[in-house]
C-alpha cells in the first residue's frame, strides 16, 4: 500500500515512509492510496478474536510488505499487552440501545495510548533499520502529551518534546507528562491555546531551516498509522453486537477528527454502520460545518472537555479529500483560502459526501453534565467530561431504536475529576496502575508563544537526522 498528499504535489510513501514523516511535506495528511475492503465473509470470520489478532487482521493490508503478519501481530500483542483490561476495549451496555466502549484501559487512561502504544513500537522497528534519528515534535491538548510521552521515553534514536497549553490542561493530565524524567522527553508549556501549539508544530515540519537538520516526526493524528491502529475498535465493538449482519451506530467526542475520521475509514473497508455522530462541546466548528457547510474558526473556549477544545480540526481534511474527490491540487487551494481566511465553504460534494455516514452535535455544559448524571444514576456508570458529550449525541442523535448506538468513553473519569465530582457527589478514584503520579517530581520548561523560541529550544537540544 502507498499513501498519498491530500494536497497532491508531496511523494507517495509506503508504510514506514508515512509513518516516520508524520505530515507530508506539501502540508497535506498521507491517506492510503485506495482503501483494502473486505466482504461480508471476510467481515464475518473476523469475529471472536482476541484484540491483538484482530488488530493485525485489521491493519495488515494498510502495513503492507513493511512488516511480515507474524512481525506485526508481535507488535500488536506487546502494545496491547499492557492494557490492564483482557478485552483491551471492553463494551458496557448502558440500557437496551445505549453502548460504552471503554477505551482508557491503557498506561494513560484515555483513548490515545491504543495508537500510540503501538505507534512507539512502530518507530523503534522501523528506525532500527537505518541509522537515523526521529525527533517528535507534538502539541497536546492532554492526552496525547502522556500518551505519547508513555509509548516513547526511554527509546533509543528518538526525542520528544512535547508542547501544552499552560494552565490548559488538568493536573492529572501535566503530571502524567511532567514525571516523566528520561533524558529523551522534553516537556513545553506555551503560553496561548492547543490551535497555537498545533499551528507552531505545523509551521516546524514546513520549516526547511528545522527539516533539513532533523528528522521531525508526528504523534498527533496526522500520523496516519494512529488512525490505522483506532480502525480496530469500530471492528471489535460493531462484531460484539452483530455485525456484519446488523449495523451499529457509534457516537464519537470529537476534536481534531481522528477517531471519528478511523470509523469512517471502518466503513469505507465495508464495515455496515449506520451513523458516525460527531459529538463536539461548545467549541463546534465540526457541528457547524457538518450541518451548515461553514467551516469557520472560532475562538477556543475552555471547557470540561478540554481535549476537545480545539477549532481547527487538521483530519477533517483527510475527510474532504475523500468525499471531494481526491482532487489535491483543488483541496491545496481550499486550505490555502482556509489558513488566509480562517474560514471555507465545503463544495456540494463534500457536504453531500459527509452527510450520507456523518451526523453531529453539540452539548454545552450543562447538557455534559446531565449525561454524567444519567450514567451515574440510571446505569450505575461514572463516565468523563468527554464521553458525556459524545452520550449526549447518542440520546439526541435519532437513531432508529433497533439500532445499537456505541459511545466511544475516550478517557477515565479519574482523569478529570472536578466536573465528575459536580455532577455526580463522588469523587472518582485514580486506578493503581497510575501510581504516586501526586508525589513525583516534574520537569518542564515554560516557553513564549512564540515559533522562534521554540524552534531554537528544540534545535538546541535535538539530535541531527543521521
Ligand atoms: C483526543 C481526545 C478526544 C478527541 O479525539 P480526536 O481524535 O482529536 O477527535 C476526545 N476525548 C478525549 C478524552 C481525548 O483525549
Amino acid at each position: 500500500m502507498d499513501y498519498v498528499s491530500t494536497r497532491g504535489s508531496a511523494p507517495a510513501l509506503d508504510f514506514a515512509g508515512a509513518t516516520l514523516a508524520g505530515l507530508a511535506s506539501d502540508g497535506g495528511l498521507y491517506v492510503p492510496r485506495e482503501w483494502p475492503r473486505f466482504s461480508e465473509a471476510e467481515i464475518a470470520g473476523l469475529a471472536g478474536l482476541p484484540y491483538a489478532e484482530l488488530a493485525q487482521r485489521i491493519m495488515q493490508p494498510f502495513v503492507g510488505d513493511c512488516l511480515t503478519p507474524e512481525r506485526l501481530l508481535e507488535l500488536t500483542r506487546k502494545a496491547y499487552g499492557r492494557f490492564a483490561h483482557k478485552a483491551v476495549t471492553p463494551l458496557v451496555q448502558l440500557d437496551e440501545q445505549q453502548w460504552l466502549l471503554e477505551l482508557f484501559h491503557g498506561p494513560t487512561l484515555a483513548f490515545k495510548d491504543v495508537a500510540l502504544q503501538l505507534l512507539g513500537l512502530l518507530f523503534e522497528e522501523f528506525l532500527g533499520r537505518g541509522d537515523g534519528n526521529l525527533t517528535i515534535v507534538g502539541a497536546t491538548s492532554g492526552d496525547t502529551g502522556s500518551a505519547a510521552i508513555d509509548a516513547v521515553a526511554g527509546r533509543a534514536k528518538i526525542d520528544i518534546f512535547m508542547l501544552h497549553p499552560r494552565g490548559r490542561v488538568s493536573d492529572v493530565q501535566r503530571r502524567q507528562m511532567t514525571t516523566v524524567l528520561a533524558p529523551n522527553v522534553h516537556n513545553i508549556a506555551i503560553e496561548g491555546s492547543f490551535d497555537d501549539a498545533q499551528a507552531m508544530v505545523k509551521r516546524m515540519f514546513n520549516d526547511a531551516a528545522m527539516t533539513d537538520r532533523f528528522a521531525i516526526g508526528a504523534v498527533n493524528s496526522i500520523n496516519w498509522a494512529r488512525l490505522m491502529a483506532q480502525v480496530v475498535y469500530y471492528f471489535a465493538a460493531a462484531l460484539q453486537l452483530g455485525a456484519p449482519a446488523r449495523k451499529v451506530a457509534f457516537a464519537v467526542p470529537t476534536g481534531n477528527f481522528g477517531d471519528v475520521f478511523a470509523g469512517y475509514v471502518a466503513a469505507k473497508m465495508g464495515l455496515p454502520i449506520e451513523r458516525l455522530i460527531v459529538a463536539t462541546n461548545v467549541n463546534d466548528i465540526l457541528h457547524r460545518a457538518l450541518s451548515t457547510g461553514d467551516y469557520s474558526q472560532g475562538t477556543v473556549t475552555p471547557t470540561a472537555a478540554p481535549s476537545m477544545d480545539i477549532q481547527v480540526s487538521s483530519n477533517f481534511e483527510r475527510l474532504l479529500f475523500d468525499v471531494g474527490g481526491r482532487d489535491g491540487k483543488a483541496l491545496a487551494a481550499q486550505m490555502a483560502g482556509f489558513e488566509a481566511t480562517k474560514a471555507m465553504q465545503l463544495t456540494n460534494a463534500q457536504r453531500e459526501g459527509a452527510a450520507a455516514l456523518f451526523s453531529s452535535a453539540r452539548a454545552d455544559a450543562d447538557e455534559m453534565s446531565a449525561a454524567i448524571r444519567w450514567a451515574f444514576t440510571e446505569c450505575g456508570e461514572t463516565i468523563d467530561p468527554h464521553t458525556a458529550i459524545g452520550l449526549h449525541a447518542a440520546h439526541t442523535a435519532g437513531i432508529d431504536p433497533a439500532v445499537p448506538v456505541v459511545t466511544l468513553a475516550t478517557a477515565h473519569p479519574a482523569k478529570f475529576t472536578e466536573a465528575v465530582t459536580a455532577a455526580t457527589g463522588q469523587h472518582p478514584a485514580l486506578p493503581a496502575r497510575v501510581g504516586d503520579l501526586f508525589d513525583r517530581e516534574e520537569r518542564l520548561v515554560d516557553l513564549p508563544g512564540d515559533y522562534g523560541a521554540v524552534a531554537d529550544y528544540v534545535a538546541a537540544r535535538a539530535s541531527p537526522k543521521a
